[in-house]
């Protein structure tokens, strides 16, 4: 029966974790995987996240409603898109997902079932590796737009690019922390893009994977979803994911949403998003939801995961600048000015494959081969020693 079966190669990423986990060397780094890492180089669990799981206790197991955790639903769409419009009339269609990756999955599975004529999907070039892969197996045409040049967000191109979709096509925007290059388009960028966007009649699909992750504020790393539906009132998906921004990862906790322009239409978007839930996954995850609505809706606790917010991308943010501070001082070769000019977890280093498979052969550290490192990898203990590896390997 399978004899025609082909395999299918695992994501790269995974196999760098592998790596790094075969390793017994007491010196390796592993700057692969997109998780957050406190000073000490361990997985952490927010405080915010403490609070929540004692409030909620033994919560039991049975299940949710198709569409999720209504409390949840309520407090993750106010977070993204509270003081506009669409929210206060009610012009907003919502569903609980399987975090991020599966808000896309019901976002491109809804736009089909909603007969919304849409055909293609654009996406960057380069992107998280999931978004090809994703929109393709739906059955959409992907096509990707160059969006990096020389360590930064290639405007021109990608605007050329853009120029191409029409209203048969949606767009995946990066909310904020572009990943994997950590360039974001200015707030006038933003701007010239809505106005594409709008004049070409295409679907923006905002991926929001790291709203209040990426600045520290909830409100600034939302700017350009308000911007796109409050200021141009251009409908819209926007895709949450809770997995960095409360570090929820394995709970799986995100939200899809459609911001329509009547109440009626966001009725029977919702009825599809419940439609495509249940031919998937049926029911999502309950504990997930809980914790983020508690998160959201007690105000102490809401007050201590800002805190969180600011622990975590001030983390990232400090450890840009030492690893930019040791460069210079050991007077890398290159403009490493990029490091301290990107934004978010992750960061596109600018070294060629073979300085990368260098950096894991002698050095023991581990990150994709396209350069991207995540910087929530480093801290106080390893940073010094990155520097001096990636100093040598580019001097190799
Ligand atoms: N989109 C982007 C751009 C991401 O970086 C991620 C996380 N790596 C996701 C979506 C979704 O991740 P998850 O499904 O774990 O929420």
């Amino acid at each position: 029966l399978f004899h025609n079966a082909e395999f299918v190669p695992p994501d790269a990423i995974f196999d760098v974790t592998r790596r790094y986990l075969a390793d017994s060397n007491r010196d390796k780094v592993n700057l692969g995987q997109g998780t957050y890492r406190d000073e000490n180089g361990q997985p952490w669990v927010l405080p915010s996240v403490r609070m929540a799981k004692e409030e909620i206790g033994d919560c039991g197991h049975e299940y949710l409603p198709i569409a999720g955790l209504k409390s949840f639903r309520d407090e993750a769409v106010r977070l993204a898109l509270r003081g506009t419009e669409a929210h206060e009339d009610g012009r907003v269609a919502t569903c609980q997902a399987l975090s991020g990756t599966g808000a896309l999955l019901l976002a491109g599975l809804a736009l089909k079932k909603a007969d919304a004529r849409i055909t293609t999907v654009y996406i960057t070039e380069p992107t998280w590796s999931n978004h090809h892969l994703l929109f393709s197996s739906l059955g959409f045409q992907v096509v990707s737009v160059p969006y990096y040049k020389d360590g930064a967000f290639d405007f021109e191109s990608y605007m050329n690019g853009l120029r191409e979709a029409d209203s048969t096509s949606a767009v995946v925007l990066h909310a904020c922390a572009h990943n994997p290059t950590g360039c974001d388009p200015s707030r006038d960028q933003w701007k010239q893009i809505g106005k594409l966007v709008q004049e070409k009649g295409i679907f923006p699909i905002f991926d929001s994977a790291y709203l209040g992750f990426n600045s520290g504020s909830v409100d600034e790393d939302a700017w350009a979803i308000r911007f796109f539906v409050d200021v141009l009132k251009l409908e819209a998906s926007i895709c949450l994911s809770f997995a960095k921004s409360m570090g929820l990862y394995g709970e799986r906790i995100g939200l899809v949403s459609f911001v329509t322009r009547s109440a009626e239409t966001a009725r029977i978007m919702s009825s599809i998003l419940e439609n495509v839930q249940r031919a998937t996954v049926s029911n999502p995850p309950a504990y997930g939801a809980r914790i983020a609505a508690t998160v959201l809706s007690t105000p102490a606790i809401a007050e201590q995961w800002s805190k969180d917010l600011i622990t975590m991308s001030g983390r990232i943010k400090s450890m840009r600048h030492k690893l930019f501070n040791e460069l210079m001082s050991l007077q890398t070769p290159g403009d490493w000015s990029h490091l301290i000019n990107q934004t978010g977890m992750f960061g596109y280093t600018g070294i060629s494959p073979s300085q990368v498979a260098y950096l894991e052969k002698k050095h023991h550290v581990y990150m994709a081969d396209t350069s991207r490192i995540s910087i929530a990898g480093l801290n106080e203990s390893n940073v010094t020693y990155f520097a001096r590896a990636l100093d040598d390997a580019v001097r190799t």
